[in-house]
This record gives C-alpha cells, structure tokens and sequence, in this order.
C-alpha cells in the first residue's frame, strides 16, 4: 500500500505538520507500507494563516475551486499524489471540543476498516461520515480512492499541543503497522453521519450559548438553547429532531457564519 501523510493543509494547525516531520525522520518499526510526508500549505505555514488566497481543502475533486497560491498548491500536489497513492491521511485540528474524530469522505472498504481499526484500538475515536462522498467532496483526501481526514481539539490555532501531537501520531503509526485486513466494517460501528449545518441568525449580535459550547457531540434537541446576546435572551434550537452537534463554534467557520455541524448517530454507510 502507498500512503500519503499530509499536515499542514491549513497553515495555522502545527499538531498534524509535527506529526508529518517527525515522520519523514522516523519510519515506525513496524511500518508495512511505503508513505510519503507532505506539507499542505508551505506558504500558509510560514505566516501562520489557514490559507493565503483560499481554502486548500476545498480545491479538490470535480467541486473543487483552484485560484491564488493555493490553486498553484492544490494542482502541485495533485501531481504528486493523484493515482500514485492508494491511501491519504490528512491530519488537521480544530478549535472545537471534539477530541479525536475520523472524517470519512468515500466508502471505500479501506476507509471504513481503517476507521473501525483505529476505533477498535483507541474506543474514544469519533467517527463522522462526511455530507460530500467521493467525487463530490473536494478535500485533498479526493486525491485518492481512500484515506481519512484526522481532526483533534480543542486546540487554538498555531498552538502545538502536546496531548493532541502524542495522539495524532499514535493512530498515524497505529495505520502505517498495518495490513487493511480486518473483519470489522463500519456497518458494526455506531458513528456519526452529518446531515447539515446549523447558521447564526442573520440579524442581531449572537453568541454560542454556553450550555452548548464545548458540548460537541452531546445530544441537542428541539428548543434546547443555542444563541445568547447581551441582553440574555436566548434562542432555542429549531429544527424537527434531535442532533449530535459537532465542530461547534469552529473558529474557521465563523467566516461562513456557521455554528456548527449536525449529525445523526448511525450504523452502515450512506
Ligand atoms: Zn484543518
């Protein structure tokens, strides 16, 4: 198998980019497979930013946009990893209280062993299939027919924490010592399907409640509390069922004036 490690496809997240050098230096003992290290976002990195001209993890497949630097970047990896890869691990963090979660992006067999393998070894693993599948989702990990996106946190962005580096390093290594044969799918494994994401009300100034914030992944039911202003009016959750919220309060994806995504917990796969 060839697998492809990328850190750093945001420059400001330096857990997945540690992980990704100590690597170059250092093949795991028991590695089964040939991988290659690859920094996303050289240039990001340097200045510390998420991207220079646009989102690099958004550059990818037949929805991809590629403009400015990262349009350069996303067409220069393509070339080096597009079909000569079978697999990618593309490590990133997040400032929301997930912890260590696999987002899935295809239904590929080695994607879903993979990421009933790592959750078979390390239980806490959360597991969220993704709303674009395959050919649809324009992440880097499009560049080949199976792999996982890694996301840790809470972390603030540019912060190398230790705990999140020690743990990303352990279900990268956990995959390299590998063979892909497992008996265990997805369809046994209860994880997570993103259904949509919920958005800040267009006007007045709002603010994450605090009874959600940093309650990734707890329950969220209609009407429970979601936004608060100054004035400590709250409003309530709106939508016809209960969710699992994730990447809640995302620094990222404030920009897009997102609160957070939902997902239904599930078994099988699409
Ligand atoms: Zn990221």
């Amino acid at each position: 198998m060839k697998i492809a490690v990328i850190g750093g496809t945001h420059g400001n997240e330096p857990v997945g980019i540690e992980v990704m050098k100590h690597l170059k230096q250092n093949k795991p003992k028991g590695c089964l497979h040939d991988y290659e290290c690859f920094l996303g976002n050289p240039r990001a990195y340097e200045e510390g930013k998420r991207f220079i001209d646009t989102d690099l993890n958004r550059t990818f497949g037949k929805n991809g946009e590629r403009k400015g630097y990262e349009g350069d970047q996303s067409a220069a990896l393509s070339k080096e990893i597009q079909g000569k890869f079978d697999f990618i691990l593309d490590l990133h963090t997040t400032t929301s209280n997930m912890g260590l979660t696999l987002l899935l992006n295809n239904d590929h067999e080695n994607t879903r062993n993979a990421a009933a393998y790592l959750k078979e070894l390390m239980p806490e693993i959360k597991i969220i299939e993704g709303m674009r599948l395959g050919e649809e989702c324009p992440y880097t990990n499009n560049m080949a027919q199976a792999g996982l996106t890694v996301e840790v946190g809470p972390v603030a962005n540019n912060v190398l924490d230790s705990a999140l580096i020690l743990a990303t390093n352990k279900m990268v290594t956990a995959i390299l010592e590998w063979d892909f044969k497992s008996d265990i799918d997805l369809k046994e494994v209860e994880h997570f399907k993103s259904i949509g994401e919920y958005t800040f009300p267009k006007t007045g100034d709002w603010y994450v409640h605090p009874s959600l914030e940093r309650a990734d992944f707890v329950e969220l039911h209609p009407s429970d509390p979601v936004f608060i202003n100054m004035d400590e009016e709250v409003i309530g959750f709106e939508y016809e069922h209960s969710v699992y919220p994730y990447f809640v309060n995302e620094a990222a994806y404030l920009n897009d004036n997102l609160v957070m995504t939902m997902g239904i917990k599930r078994k099988g796969f699409n």
